[in-house]
C-alpha cells in the first residue's frame, strides 16, 4: 500500500454502506465513508422492517423498539372495495429511515469508522492495485464498497431492471384518530390500476404513504399528488375512507424516477478490488417490503469477501427472489389481473403467506 491510500472506502451511508463500514471496523479494518447527504434525511421508502432485516439491524447492534419502531403483524390487501388481511409469517416492524438509516451511521461511526457527511463521490476509477474517489479531493484505497443507492456514478451506471416506468412517492400523513386505531399493526396495500400503494402506522399519529405508479397512469391522471389520491381513491373505495379526514405532512412528497426493478448486477469477471452493495447490487420490487434486507444481506457478504480476500458478490445471489417479486409486480399492476390475485387470496388466504415467503432473502445471517 502506497503511503495515503485508504485501506476501505465506502461510497453511500445507507443500510448496505453503513452496515459494512460497521462490520468492517468491527474486524479492524481502517474504513472511510462518504455519505453525500450532510443531515439525517427521509428516502423514498415504505419503511416496512421485514423480519430479516429486523434480525440484520439487530445483529448490528440496533435497538428497534428504543428507535420507536412500530410492531406490523399482519398485511391487508384492498383491492376494489374487498380487504383481505393475514398474519405475516414473520414478526415486522415499521421504522423511518430517517432514524434507521442515521442509527446506522451512528454505529458504525462508534466502531470507528470514519463518517464524510455531505461529501458526493463523483467517479471511481479502478487500477490494478487500488481505486481512485473523485470526492471533494482524490482518494486511493485498496477497496471501494459502491453502495449510492439508486444513484448510479459515471461510468458505473446499472444496466435497466425488467421494469423501468415507475415513478415512487412518499409522503406522511396525519390520520384522524380512529383510521390510525384501524390502522396499528397493519400494512396496508392498496391495489389501483398503473400501481400499488403502502400504508402503515410511523408513530401514535402518521403513517407513511408510499406508492408506486407507471409513468402512463401519472401523466394521464394529471401528474399531481392530489390527483394521483383521487385517482387511487376512485378505483379503491377503503382508500378514500382511510384518508377522510388525514392531513398531509411536508411540502410536496417525495418522489424518485425511473428505478431499475429487477435490476441484479452481473460481473463477468468479479473484481477484488470494487464491491457492489445494496440497490447497486439487486433492486427487489418495493411491495416485497424486502429491499433493506437485501441491501443489509450483501454487506454481510460483501464484508466476508472483502475480510478474506475473495472477489465481490455477484447479484445473482438474489436472482431467484427478485424474478418472482419482478413477475408479481408485473402481474399486480394491470387491472384485470389485479381483480384475480385479489379474489384468489380471499379464497386461499394462505396465498399471501406464500408470496411473502417466495420473495424473502434465503439463509439471512443469524445473531
Ligand atoms: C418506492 C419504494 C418503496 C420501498 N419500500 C421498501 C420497504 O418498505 N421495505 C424495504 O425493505 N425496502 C423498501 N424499498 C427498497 C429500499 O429502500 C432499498 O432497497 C434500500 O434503501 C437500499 O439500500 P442502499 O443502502 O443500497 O441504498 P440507499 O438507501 O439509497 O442509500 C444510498 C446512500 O448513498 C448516498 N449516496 C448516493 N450517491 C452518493 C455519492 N455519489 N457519494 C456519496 N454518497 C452517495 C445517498 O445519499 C444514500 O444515503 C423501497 C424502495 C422504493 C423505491
Amino acid at each position: 500500500m502506497t503511503a495515503g491510500t485508504r485501506e476501505i472506502a465506502i461510497v453511500g451511508g445507507g443500510p448496505a454502506g453503513a452496515a459494512a463500514a460497521c462490520l468492517l471496523t468491527k474486524a479492524g479494518r481502517s474504513v472511510l465513508l462518504f455519505e453525500r447527504e450532510a443531515l439525517p434525511h427521509h428516502k423514498v421508502c415504505g419503511e416496512f422492517v421485514s423480519g430479516e432485516a429486523a434480525t440484520q439491524l439487530a445483529t448490528l447492534g440496533l435497538d428497534l423498539a428504543g428507535l420507536g419502531a412500530l410492531p406490523i403483524h399482519s398485511v391487508r390487501l384492498i383491492q376494489g372495495g374487498t380487504a383481505t388481511t393475514t398474519r405475516l409469517p414473520f414478526p415486522a416492524f415499521s421504522l423511518s429511515r430517517q432514524v434507521m438509516d442515521e442509527a446506522l451511521l451512528q454505529a458504525a461511526a462508534g466502531q470507528g469508522a470514519e463518517i464524510r457527511r455531505g461529501v458526493a463521490v463523483r467517479s471511481l476509477t479502478e487500477a490494478a492495485d487500488a481505486v481512485t474517489l473523485d470526492a471533494d479531493e482524490l482518494v486511493t484505497a485498496q477497496t471501494v464498497l459502491l453502495a449510492s443507492g439508486k444513484h448510479d456514478l459515471r461510468g458505473h451506471r446499472r444496466a435497466p431492471g425488467a421494469i423501468n416506468d415507475m415513478i415512487g412517492f412518499k409522503r406522511y400523513l396525519t390520520l384522524a384518530p380512529d383510521r390510525m386505531a384501524e390502522l396499528a399493526g397493519h400494512v396496508e396495500v392498496f391495489l389501483f390500476p398503473g400501481g400499488y400503494a403502502g400504508l402503515q402506522p410511523v408513530s401514535a399519529t402518521e403513517a407513511n404513504l408510499c406508492l408506486v405508479v407507471s409513468k402512463t397512469v401519472h401523466a394521464e391522471v394529471g401528474k399531481s399528488w392530489d390527483d394521483l389520491l383521487d385517482h387511487i381513491a376512485h378505483h379503491c373505495r377503503p382508500f378514500a375512507d382511510r384518508l377522510t379526514g388525514a392531513t398531509s405532512r411536508w411540502e410536496r412528497p417525495l418522489s424518485i424516477y425511473g428505478i431499475p426493478y429487477g435490476f441484479v448486477h452481473r460481473a463477468p469477471a468479479p473484481s477484488r478490488r470494487l464491491h457492489r452493495l445494496g440497490d447497486q447490487l439487486a433492486v427487489i420490487p418495493s411491495f416485497s417490503g424486502d429491499g433493506m434486507a437485501i441491501a443489509l444481506q450483501s454487506a454481510f457478504l460483501a464484508a466476508d469477501r472483502v475480510l478474506a480476500g475473495q472477489p465481490a458478490l455477484d447479484g445473482r445471489r438474489f436472482a431467484g427472489q427478485i424474478r418472482t417479486a419482478t413477475w408479481l409486480a408485473r402481474t399486480i399492476r394491470q387491472p384485470v389481473l389485479q381483480g384475480i390475485a385479489a379474489a384468489a387470496c380471499r379464497l386461499a388466504p394462505g396465498l399471501l403467506k406464500t408470496v411473502a415467503s417466495a420473495t424473502r432473502v434465503s439463509d439471512p445471517v443469524q445473531p
